[in-house]
């Protein structure tokens, strides 16, 4: 089983309403949310650990979760609130506004720390891990502690305009960085961990060289390459398709990449030492399988395996 660690919040999606002016449409949502959602919908034995508001949102959350098979037993209640994103779309751009102060999922602390079941071969971790405190540190404590025994995955995500205390942040992603055996970073995710001139593939393998075994750059519709400590290097194509957003594009790629390796037996720190070139080429074309579904059609929906079993588009 893979558990995926981070936080579930809910979207706020502006709609007319009938009186005139504009409502908002709860929707859950979430990076790492979204990449559990896709992984238990790709048949894949996955759980959510988050702090979890008791809130009716919280019960939205839940209930998205547990429609989609993903084992919310290791959430951990909280009479907090449910964290709000309110959606502002101008001119097709979204910009954000956080209710985000002393929520279910920013306010989980290292002695809140579970013990997990041996079940759980891999931890999946996303940005929301190494921003908001104080759940950045309870996250960045369960990757320290469990780096040695299960596979840790993690894609940063980083949204510069979120982060308040660079320095920090930098020297809490790369101490992640060097605990994580796969790690998945998007071109812009690249060059604003190692700014300044150079092509991407020699960058992915300077952070290789930090401690991941595989480094993946996704690069939207140019697709996307794995970089292997040892220089191994595999690319993959985007699928073409028509798209009508790219709203959780890498995070869905992520859940067909991780359901590619799972059904190979090799989503644990075992099963990191067979992935091979092969492997890895074929994991990254089925991550663009599944994305290229999510970016066909509106919002982050992630596909179920039985919409993967259709003829392939190309
Ligand atoms: P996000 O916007 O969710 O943070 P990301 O930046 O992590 O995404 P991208 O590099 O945008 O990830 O996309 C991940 C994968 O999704 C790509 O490698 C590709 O397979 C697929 N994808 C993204 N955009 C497109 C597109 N326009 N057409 C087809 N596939 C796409």
């Amino acid at each position: 089983m893979i558990l995926c660690c981070g936080e579930a919040l809910i979207d706020m999606i502006p709609a007319p309403v009938q009186t005139g002016g504009t409502g908002y449409v709860p929707h859950s949502g979430g990076a790492v949310f979204n990449t559990a959602v896709a992984l238990g919908r790709l048949d894949v034995p996955t759980g959510f650990l988050t702090g979890l508001s008791k809130d009716l949102f919280g019960e939205q959350l839940r209930e998205t979760l547990g429609n989609s098979r993903v084992d919310t037993r290791f959430c951990i209640l909280s009479d907090r609130p449910t964290t709000l994103a309110f959606v502002r779309l101008t001119d097709g751009h979204a910009t954000y506004t956080f209710y985000d102060e002393n929520t279910a999922g920013r306010s989980l602390f290292p002695d809140q720390l579970p013990d997990l079941p041996d079940e759980i071969g891999a931890l999946y971790f996303g940005g929301i891990s190494l921003i908001s405190e104080p759940c950045a540190d309870f996250y960045a404590a369960l990757a320290m502690r469990d780096a040695d025994e299960r596979l840790i995955v993690m894609d940063p995500n980083i949204r510069a305009g979120f982060i308040r205390d660079e320095d920090r942040y930098r020297a809490r992603l790369d101490a992640m960085i060097r605990r994580t055996g796969i790690l998945k970073v998007s071109d812009e995710d690249l060059e604003w961990i190692l700014p300044g001139p150079g092509p991407l593939d020699e960058k992915a393998g300077a952070i290789a060289a930090r401690g991941p075994k595989i480094v993946i750059v996704t690069r939207g519709r140019e697709g996307a390459f794995a970089s292997f400590s040892d220089g191994t290097m595999v690319t993959a194509p985007a699928r073409r398709v028509e798209v009508v957003d790219t709203v959780g594009a890498g995070d869905t790629f992520n859940a067909g990449v991780l359901a590619a390796l799972a059904s190979d037996g090799l989503l644990t720190r075992a099963g990191l030492e067979e992935i091979d070139g092969p492997r890895m080429k074929s994991a990254l074309e089925h991550g663009a399988r599944v994305a290229a579904v999510t970016v066909s059609r509106a919002g982050a929906n992630p596909p179920w395996s039985h919409e993967l079993s259709g003829p392939d588009p190309d």
